[in-house]
């Protein structure tokens, strides 16, 4: 695929910071790379996007976003092949899910072309920054904020919507301990939590923490009414092997939508792994437990890709799941993944958006 991502200007960087980065020891999130891509939002429309050095940007503290909430995310990925081929994983399925986000928060839609070229061009001028060691790869960070100074409630005029970007190494995650969360929600259906928002984030800290300080690593959230059905995990879609069959919660308004989710589940029926997206109970999987039918569980993200759950709390009560080994499901999975995104397997889904 090409982009006419050339029209793009761009200011390069006096010096850059490649240097200060210790690409053996990568802390997710730690180091940002030299270039961001900045456009404006005003008077109904996008403005021409521009690529700068990464830094501060100059902001009235009374910018919508900050009282109000209208702030968006997203999160994906890029790739270096070893002949030198950027890939970026999933780049249309992002764009989709990110202007479900924007819809839902009232701010204006981003067109494909505007989304895919700024991420075309970015990679171009920050391609050193993309890590080749094995399990590496290039955070993406699109933000979009609103930026009109004003008090009033009201949707705002004005938003600015950047890309960032920063090198990531191997996440390594050790087996979660997790605890069925069944005080607090983090979205109810109806509201806006499968939107890639701010707030969900902000929202879902406090909870978080008093599981922390219980000695958890993260919550599984439940249904906001009964709390009896499961959400998901913390930041992650939650997914279990159960009676030999890949069971998943079925989409709700209060479940994101995961773009790990879903190529997990598109492999697994090419895997011949048995699907199930359904209501999961939380007594159904307390009871999968203790008869030994529950033999996987394990978070999906971007960042982990698949991030093992080694102990479940139920009503109080722990219950520990097998360490997975090559042959689960979630290790060959997580394998097949990286060998697409790499171009070791032929990607027969068109997932990769490849940069020459
Ligand atoms: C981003 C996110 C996920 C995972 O989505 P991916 O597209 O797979 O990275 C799951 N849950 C929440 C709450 C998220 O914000």
């Amino acid at each position: 695929m090409t982009a006419l991502s050339s029209s793009i200007r761009v200011q390069r960087i006096a010096k850059s910071k490649i240097n200060e980065v210790d690409f053996d020891h990568l802390e997710f999130g730690k180091y940002i790379s030299d270039h961001m891509l900045v456009v404006n939002y005003d008077h109904g429309k996008w403005h021409e996007p521009e690529i700068v050095p990464f830094g501060d940007i100059a902001m009235s503290p009374a910018i919508l976003s900050i009282h109000y909430g209208q702030s968006i995310f997203e999160g994906m990925k890029a790739y270096k092949s070893l002949n030198g081929t950027i890939t970026i994983f999933r780049v249309r399925k992002h764009w989709e899910r990110m202007n479900r986000s924007l819809d839902r928060m009232c701010m204006p839609p981003i067109s494909e072309e505007l989304f895919t070229n700024s991420l075309h061009a970015l990679m171009e001028v920050d391609r050193e920054w993309i890590p080749t060691s094995e399990g590496s790869s290039l955070y993406i960070r699109p933000v979009v904020f609103a930026t009109e100074s004003r008090l009033g409630v009201k949707i705002s005029d004005q938003y600015k919507f950047i890309i960032m970007t920063s090198p990531v190494g191997p996440y390594y995650s050790k087996p979660l301990k997790v605890k069925v969360e069944e005080t607090y929600v983090r979205a109810a259906e109806g509201g806006a939590g499968f939107a890639k928002c701010a707030g969900n984030y902000g929202v879902s800290f406090y909870p978080t923490h008093q599981a922390r300080l219980q000695g958890f690593d993260q919550v599984l959230w439940t249904d906001a009414k009964e709390h009896k059905y499961i959400d998901e995990a913390g930041t992650m879609n939650v997914m279990f092997v159960l009676n030999g069959k890949l069971v998943t919660p079925k989409l709700t308004t209060a479940i994101l939508e995961g773009v790990t989710r879903d190529s997990i589940l598109t492999l697994a029926k090419e895997m011949n792994m048995p699907v199930e997206e359904r209501k999961v109970g939380v007594d159904e999987l307390a009871e999968a437990c203790d008869n030994g039918k529950l033999t996987e569980a394990f978070g999906a993200g971007t960042a982990a890709v698949v991030a093992p759950i080694a102990t479940i709390n139920i009503h109080g009560k722990d219950h520990h799941l097998p360490t997975p080994t090559d042959t689960s499901f979630q290790q060959r999975v997580k394998q097949k993944l990286n060998n697409i995104r790499l171009g070791i397997e032929s990607d027969v889904h068109g997932w990769n958006y490849s940069i020459k």
